[in-house]
């Protein structure tokens, strides 16, 4: 679903992104965690083309994403991108939130995306918040409406910047929550977190980066009982 080939990004004479080669199956969920500075911002956020890379090829679904012919828009509505900061607009009601895109972009009857919007804010247990404005919500409330308006687009992939770094510790569970059920939908999602115990429960893959490369990649259970390189073990005896 995913392709990562090469890919090389610098600023100035720090390469923020090594040769990063990386493939991600469709129904997989794959964790970027290493320490900060690693680059899996940038990584992550190259995948929706949100950052421009100097070398190498990110495929998603079929598309080259920094290909200047592909359409940026047309991609952006198949890959929901859930920032750590909500970014919500703050004077549309929740509902408003998760509708507008689908009506802007996709061209959607406005009845039938709020109807939409209705039903994801309700499996996201937001049921009784439809006509709540951002500042009437928590941060955990407002980052599900921010995953719901993502999901209104039905994008073929999810990716999570750090979706709970922002929230209060009683507030993490919902959201983590909320993407545990996207993973058993069978939604590809690449999530950077420092939630160790979430991605070891959830993720296909463990995908560690230091320095801007990519360190190791195993299955969780190996990952974080015998990680192969010397600067995971360092990282996770920090960490755990
Ligand atoms: P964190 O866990 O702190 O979020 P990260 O792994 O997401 O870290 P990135 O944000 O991807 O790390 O940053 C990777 C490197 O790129 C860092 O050294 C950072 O200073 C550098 N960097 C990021 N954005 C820019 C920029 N706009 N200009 C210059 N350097 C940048
Ligand atoms: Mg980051």
């Amino acid at each position: 679903m995913i392709q990562i080939k090469q890919v090389n990004k610098s600023y100035g004479s720090v390469n923020v992104l090594q040769n990063i080669n990386l493939e991600i199956p469709e129904s997989n969920v794959y964790a970027l965690i290493g320490p900060s500075g690693a680059g899996k911002s940038t990584l992550i956020r190259s995948m929706n083309a949100l950052e421009t890379i100097q070398a190498g090829e990110i495929i998603v679904d079929g598309t080259s994403v920094h290909d200047r012919r592909t359409n940026i828009n047309k991609l952006r509505s198949d890959i929901g991108f859930v920032f750590q900061a909500f970014n919500l607009y703050p004077h549309l009601t929740a509902v408003e939130n998760v509708a507008i895109a689908p009506v802007q972009v996709k061209k959607v009857p406005k009845d039938e995306a709020t109807e939409k919007a209705k039903k994801l804010l309700a499996s996201l247990g937001l049921g009784e918040k439809y006509d709540s404005f951002p500042g009437q919500l928590s941060g955990g409330q407002q980052q599900r409406v921010a995953i719901a308006r993502a999901l209104a687009m039905d994008p073929k992939v999810m990716l999570f910047d750090e979706p709970t770094s922002a929230l209060d510790p009683e507030m993490i569970k919902e959201v983590l929550d909320a993407i545990r059920g996207l993973a058993s939908s069978g939604m590809t999602m690449v999530v950077v977190t420092h939630e160790m115990g979430f991605a070891r429960e959830i993720c296909d893959q463990i995908v560690f980066m230091a320095e801007g490369k990519i360190v190791e990649v195993a299955p969780p259970e190996q990952f974080f009982t015998q990680p192969s390189s010397d600067r995971a073990k360092d990282f996770l005896s920090k960490v755990l």
